[in-house]
């Protein structure tokens, strides 16, 4: 399995697995659970989750999908901005830990920002990490000039910097390309990438079906390969399917040339301004 470095040198998988929007389905559960269980014995043992999915269903989803396999996992949760708060935090993480049948996270982030001030969602994560109940924390959604005020809250509190940032990158969302994905890839910060597949609206587009027609590939596959294509950015798909599962892994099998990049380019244009991050 590719990886990538976090920012304490710890290698994390490049392609993990997303979870939202399982759990809402009776019917589909044993699926999730399959699905996810096959990703990890493919090596896409990075597990993004939440609090806030399925009001806290896909978390205890994925604790009885990695029972007797926790080991294997890095475990990624997040706490609500409305719980963000030093207490609050430290009760939402136990809370997550007790549904996901675990006594550690390996990565715990900040949702998106919200009211709380980010010095008191930092010292909760530094308390949490003082009694070994996270590993690393990290945050998601914070544009450039959040991100560089947290720089000087964490330096300030004599904190790590945060282990990453997720947010929204895919071929049609590509507005981070102009300041904070390199930003974060100059500070080692790698950006986690979310809805990457733009949740599956973009896979009939004629140019990903061309180029995966060329490399006898999916779109999906192009798709990910190409958020993957740099350093620095771990992708986590999300499929309640095995067989979408092992199609997503194969993408690690895939090289985009210069020139499907181009068309790629001209396809899904980069930015040439500032855009405001965008969020789902
Ligand atoms: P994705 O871009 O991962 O797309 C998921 C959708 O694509 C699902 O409907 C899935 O259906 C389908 N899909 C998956 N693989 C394939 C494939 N090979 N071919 C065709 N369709 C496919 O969207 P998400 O929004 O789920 O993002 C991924 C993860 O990122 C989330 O699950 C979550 O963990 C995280 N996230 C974080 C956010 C944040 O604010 N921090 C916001 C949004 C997401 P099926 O399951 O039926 O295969």
């Amino acid at each position: 399995m590719r990886t990538v470095a976090l920012p304490t040198g710890e290698s994390v998988p490049a392609l993990g697995q997303g979870t939202w929007n399982m759990a809402e389905r009776v019917q589909q559960r044993k699926n999730e659970i399959a699905a996810l269980q096959l990703g990890i014995d493919l090596g896409m043992t990075l597990i993004d989750t939440a609090e806030m999915y399925a009001d806290g269903a896909a978390e205890t989803l994925v604790g009885e999908a990695i029972k007797g396999r926790r080991d294997r996992v890095f475990l990624v949760s997040k706490v609500l901005p409305y719980n963000a708060t030093l207490r609050g935090t430290i009760s939402a993480c136990e809370r997550s830990l007790r549904r996901l049948g675990t006594d550690r996270l390996d990565l715990y982030l900040l949702h998106w920002r919200g009211d709380v001030p980010l010095a008191a969602t930092l010292e909760a994560f530094q308390r949490l990490q003082e009694a070994d109940k996270i590993r690393h924390w990290g945050v998601s959604n914070l544009d450039l000039e959040d991100m560089q005020e947290l720089d000087a809250i964490a330096g300030a509190a004599g904190a790590s910097c945060p282990a990453v940032n997720q947010v929204l990158y895919n071929l049609t969302r590509r507005g981070i390309e102009f300041d904070l994905l390199p930003w974060c890839q100059g500070r080692r910060i790698p950006v986690m990438a979310y809805s990457p597949l733009e949740q599956g609206r973009m896979l009939g587009h004629p140019v990903l079906r061309d180029i995966a027609a060329d490399l006898h590939a999916t779109p999906a596959q192009v798709a990910l390969a190409w958020v993957l294509r740099q350093d620095g950015v771990i992708a986590i798909p999300k499929s309640g399917n095995p067989d979408r599962v092992r199609e997503n892994r194969g993408t690690l099998e895939l090289i985009l040339t210069a020139e499907h990049l181009d068309k790629l380019d001209h396809a899904f244009r980069p930015p040439t301004r500032k855009m405001a991050l965008e969020m789902l």
